[in-house]
């Protein structure tokens, strides 16, 4: 099949961390919410439209957002809810096709060429899922579909908020020609400088610029951003990607000088990536531990679990050992950032009642059917109490 009759649709939730705080607080609908971390080093995760006309974006310290938006709604991020609905959305996802490629908690691309047959045109499926997410989760999605991710995505970001459009092969060039050429996927900063010296501003003007001009600029990623330019793009819907690591991380307002409040968050974090690994079936052998030392100075340290686990005790054994061989080599250890994820999955075996720590497991599982029916974080482990001094 020619690569341009795939049917790639990219779904992204508009405002969404925003989105949650409003449909489950109705009194901050209508105003500026901003979801961002509190403390002197906190940035804005997302904020809503209302937000968003004050100049406060994503990424932005929440100093600035304060000077910008002193009004607004400052909401701490709470990850396990967010994590909940995203699980929703994820779900209506795979109930149109198994070929999802999670970008993050509110985004994806879904290759839904093969689902048509079922289903009916592209228009039709996106137009279920936005109703059907909107019905699930009361909440917005953008929709794009086009040929490709690079049309499809696209697509959903000049028709968002509640977006729906589709771009076919036949307009794309048409569509993309007035955009700035650093809207095209791969120009990064640097890219968009040269191009501009270039006397190039739009993605038309790249599409039809002679390409041995550009070469002597460019160097050899020429073809590929001309070819990107207009709207060809090969690249395939990874369903894998989503699924390579969970993990969980956090920095601290004020660095962590004490081995036991390292090893409590350390702890709350192997609860929290177990529990997303055991939703989804998984289990990983690989731990790996992130730990920043004030500025900016990153370690990772690594280990392997002799079996495929998802038991948040044997995720903390494993990392807890790393922690503390770290520490002590340290002549003064401190920590900004600390961050743990588990990767190298194997599909969940049967459980086999005289494989390895029980007990664990059994905690472990407990603890999710508390945690389901009473809310993400109702039941944590002792050690875990501690963080929320610092929360
Ligand atoms: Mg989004």
């Amino acid at each position: 099949m020619p690569a341009d009759e795939r049917a790639i649709i990219h779904v992204d939730m508009d405002a969404f961390y925003a989105s949650v705080e409003q449909r489950d607080r109705p009194e901050l609908r209508g105003l500026p919410v901003i979801v961002a971390g509190l403390g002197p080093r906190g940035v804005v995760s997302t904020c809503s439209y209302e937000a968003r006309r004050f100049g406060v974006h994503s990424a932005m310290p929440t100093a600035q957002a304060r000077r910008l938006c002193p009004d607004g709604i400052y909401v701490w991020p709470d990850h396990a809810r967010y994590e909940a609905v995203s699980d929703q959305v994820f779900e209506v996802f795979h109930e149109v096709t198994p070929l999802v490629e999670g970008l993050s908690l509110d985004e994806a691309f879904l290759d839904v060429t093969a689902s048509q047959r079922l289903l009916g045109s592209v228009e039709s499926i996106g137009q279920w899922l936005k109703a059907t997410i909107r019905e699930r989760t009361g909440l917005n999605a953008s929709v794009g579909m086009g040929p490709n991710k690079l049309l499809a995505k696209l697509a959903g970001e000049i028709s968002k908020p509640d977006g729906f459009r589709r771009i076919t092969a036949t307009h794309a060039a048409a569509e993309l020609a007035p955009l700035p050429v650093g809207r095209l996927w791969t120009v990064g900063k640097v890219t968009e400088q040269t191009l501009h010296r270039l006397g190039i501003r739009t993605i038309g003007e790249l599409a039809a610029c002679d390409t041995a001009r550009l070469a002597s600029a460019l160097g050899r990623q020429v073809a590929g951003l001309q070819a990107l330019a207009r709207g060809q793009d090969d690249r395939c819907v990874e369903p894998a990607q989503a699924e390579q690591s969970i993990g969980a991380e956090h920095t601290f307002d004020v660095d962590v000088a004490e081995l036991a409040m390292a090893e409590a968050w350390l702890l709350r974090h192997c609860e929290r990536i177990a529990a997303r690994a055991r939703q989804r079936g998984l289990q990983g052998r690989t731990v790996t531990v992130k730990l920043r030392e004030p500025p900016f100075e990153t370690y990772t340290r690594q280990a392997r679990l002799p079996a495929p686990s998802a038991s948040a005790g044997e995720l903390f054994g494993l990392a807890r050992g790393l922690l503390v061989t770290w520490w002590k080599a340290q002549r003064r250890p401190r920590l900004r950032l600390l961050g743990v994820s588990l990767s190298g999955f194997a599909a969940e075996r049967q459980q086999d009642l005289f494989d390895g720590a029980p007990d664990r497991r059994v905690t472990d599982q407990v603890q999710d059917r508390i945690n389901s029916r009473f809310g993400t974080g109702s039941l944590v482990r002792a050690g875990v109490l501690k963080t929320r001094e610092q929360d």
